[in-house]
C-alpha cells in the first residue's frame, strides 16, 4: 500500500500529526494508498521553507528558472505512461483520456510557462523632458495553489507553473481525492533543478490543510480551482486579508444547437461535451438546447449513440465511460437524477448506477443519463451536477434560447452550433460565459484567457495573465 508524503524544503516528510486519510480507488472502491492528514503545522513548515527559498528564486535569471520548468515538463513526458496509469487508478477516468489529455497537458503547462517567462516584458512611459516612468513586475512572494480532483495533474500544473515562472515560491495542495500524480511529480522536482523550498506540496483535507494555506498571513496570493461554495468560503477568509485571489469555480454550461449546424460533427462532439470524464469536466455542456425543427431527430440519435458508449474498466482502452471519483460523488449524482424525476423529467437513457462484474463490482459507476421534459428554471437545470447527466430541451428563437442559456448563476463556458456566421457573432457576444465555442468544444490555446463570469469565478488563468496574477506591478518614476 502506497504511503503518500508531503514534499517540503526538498524532502519527503510525514505529516506532523502522523495521521493519514485513506485514498480510495474509484475503479473498485478499495483503499489503495494513504494520504497525509496535514494541518497548519505542516503548512507553517512549507511556508517557512518557501519564504527562505524566495530570496534565491526571485533572483534566479529567467533562463535558469525556465530550465527548471522545461526539465520538469520533460520528466513528465519521459514517465508519461506511469503518470497516465496513476491518474486513471486515482481518478477513475478512462486511460485513453489520461494518455491523450491529462498527462500531455500537465507537461505542456510547464513547457508553456517556461517559454512564456522568457517573453515577459514591461512598459515604460516617458514624460518628455519631465520624467521617465517604467514598470517593474515583481513576484508577490509565496503563492498558495489549491486544485480539484477532476483533472488532477492538468489543473495542479496549470497553477504552479505560472507561479514558479513568475518567480514566486509555492505551497500547493492537490485534492485529497486524487493526490497521486502530484505526489509522483514531487519525486522529480529536485531532479528538474528547483532549489529546495521553491516548490512545496502539502497533502490533506480542504478544511484543514487547505484552510491553513488560505488563512496564512505570509501567503499573499491564492489561486484556487474548485466548487463555488468553497470559493465563496475562501473569498470570505482571503478578502479581509487583502490577498490576491484567482478563483476558477463551478459551471452549468449550455450547449446550443441550431438546425443549420453540421449535424454529424455536432453529434460527435456533443457526445464528448456531455460525457467525457463522466461529465466531470467543468466545461461539459450539461444543458442541451436544440432548435425545435431538429429536436426529434437529435433526440433519437443522441439517445441511441449514448447507449453505445462503452462503460467499463477505466484501464481498458475500449472504455469511454469510467468511474466517477468517489462514493459520495456517485450518491450526489444519483440524488440529482431522483430530483429530476420529482421535477417531472423523463429519463431517456441511463438514470441509475452501473454494477460491473468481478473485481470492479464495488467501483463507482453511473450510466450516462439523458433527461427531457424539464423547465430551464428547475433545480436540475440550475445546479451543477458534475456527472454524466444532461438535460435536453427544444427552443424556437434566438431570444428564447439566450434567456434560457443565461438563466443560471454560472457563466463558465458555452457551446454554439450554427453555420450562420452573423448569428454566431451575435450569440457569442450575448452569452454570459468566459469562453464561447462555436462549432467545437474543448479546443484550448494556452495563450488565451480562461475563466468564468458570475459565480463561475474571478480573474482569468492562461497566457501571460496567469504569470501577471502572481506579480505586483510597481511604477518607478524618475524625474529628469
Ligand atoms: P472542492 O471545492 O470541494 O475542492 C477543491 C480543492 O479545494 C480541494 O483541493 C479541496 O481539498 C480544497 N478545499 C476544500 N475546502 C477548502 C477550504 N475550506 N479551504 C481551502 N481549500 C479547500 O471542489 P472539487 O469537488 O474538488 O472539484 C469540483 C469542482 O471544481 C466543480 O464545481 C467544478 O466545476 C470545479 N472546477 C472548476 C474549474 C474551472 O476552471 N472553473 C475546473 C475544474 C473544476
Amino acid at each position: 500500500m502506497e504511503k503518500i508524503l508531503n514534499f517540503i524544503n526538498g524532502k519527503h516528510l510525514e505529516p506532523v500529526s502522523q495521521s493519514y486519510i485513506p485514498d480510495h480507488c474509484p475503479m473498485n472502491g478499495e483503499v489503495y494508498a494513504h494520504i497525509p492528514d496535514s494541518d497548519e503545522r505542516d503548512v507553517e513548515m512549507a511556508v517557512n521553507a518557501a519564504l527562505d527559498a524566495f530570496r534565491i528564486w526571485k533572483k534566479y535569471p529567467a533562463e535558469k528558472r525556465a530550465a527548471c520548468l522545461f526539465n520538469l515538463a520533460s520528466l513528465i513526458e519521459k514517465n508519461a505512461e506511469e503518470f497516465a496509469r496513476a491518474e486513471t487508478i486515482d481518478n477513475g477516468k478512462p486511460i485513453t483520456l489520461s494518455r491523450s489529455v491529462d498527462i500531455p497537458r500537465g507537461s505542456a503547462n510547464f513547457r508553456f510557462y517556461a517559454h512564456a517567462l522568457l517573453q515577459m516584458h514591461t512598459e515604460a512611459y516617458p514624460m518628455d523632458d519631465v520624467a521617465l516612468n517604467y514598470v517593474l513586475r515583481q513576484p508577490v512572494g509565496v503563492a498558495g495553489c489549491i486544485s480539484p480532483w477532476n483533472l488532477p495533474l492538468y489543473l495542479f500544473s496549470w497553477k504552479v507553473a505560472p507561479a514558479l515562472a513568475a518567480g514566486c515560491t509555492v505551497v500547493a495542495k492537490p485534492s485529497e481525492l486524487t493526490p497521486m500524480t502530484a505526489y509522483m511529480l514531487s519525486r522529480y522536482i529536485a531532479e528538474a533543478g528547483f532549489p529546495d523550498g521553491v516548490f512545496n506540496i502539502v497533502h490533506g483535507l480542504g478544511a484543514k490543510a487547505g484552510n491553513a494555506i488560505v488563512s496564512h498571513p505570509k501567503i499573499p496570493a491564492i489561486s484556487f480551482t474548485g466548487g463555488t461554495v468553497t470559493g465563496k468560503h475562501i473569498s470570505s477568509v482571503a478578502a479581509p486579508m487583502f490577498k490576491k485571489l484567482s478563483l476558477e469555480l463551478g459551471g452549468k454550461n449550455p450547449n446550443i444547437i441550431f438546425a443549420d449546424c453540421d449535424f454529424d460533427a455536432m453529434m460527435k462532439t456533443t457526445l464528448l461535451s456531455s460525457f467525457s470524464n463522466q461529465g466531470q469536466i467543468c466545461l461539459c455542456g450539461s444543458r442541451i438546447y436544440v432548435e425545435e425543427s431538429i429536436y426529434e431527430k437529435f433526440k433519437q440519435e443522441f439517445v441511441a449513440r449514448t447507449k453505445e458508449l462503452i462503460l467499463g474498466n477505466p484501464l481498458d482502452e475500449k472504455t469511454r465511460i469510467g468511474a466517477v471519483v468517489s462514493q459520495a460523488h456517485k450518491n450526489k449524482i444519483l440524488g440529482y437524477i431522483e430530483l429530476a424525476k420529482k421535477e417531472g423529467g423523463t429519463i431517456l437513457c441511463g438514470g441509475h448506477e452501473a454494477r460491473l462484474e468481478g473485481p470492479l463490482k464495488n467501483g463507482y459507476y453511473v450510466m450516462p443519463t439523458i433527461i427531457e421534459g424539464l423547465s430551464h428554471t428547475c433545480r436540475t437545470n440550475q445546479e451543477e451536477i458534475f456527472g454524466p447527466v444532461v438535460t435536453i430541451q427544444p427552443f424556437r428563437t434566438e431570444e428564447e434560447v439566450l434567456e434560457m442559456a443565461n438563466s443560471t448563476m454560472y457563466g463558465l463556458s458555452s457551446t454554439l452550433w450554427t453555420n450562420n456566421l452573423k448569428r454566431a457573432h451575435r450569440m457569442a457576444s450575448e452569452l454570459e460565459a468566459g469562453i464561447v465555442w462555436v462549432n467545437g468544444w474543448l479546443i484550448r490555446d494556452l495563450r488565451t484567457p480562461f475563466g468564468g463570469m458570475k459565480a463561475s469565478g474571478i480573474g482569468r488563468e492562461g497566457g501571460l495573465q496567469a504569470i501577471e496574477f502572481f506579480t505586483e506591478e510597481k511604477n518607478v518614476c524618475i524625474k529628469l
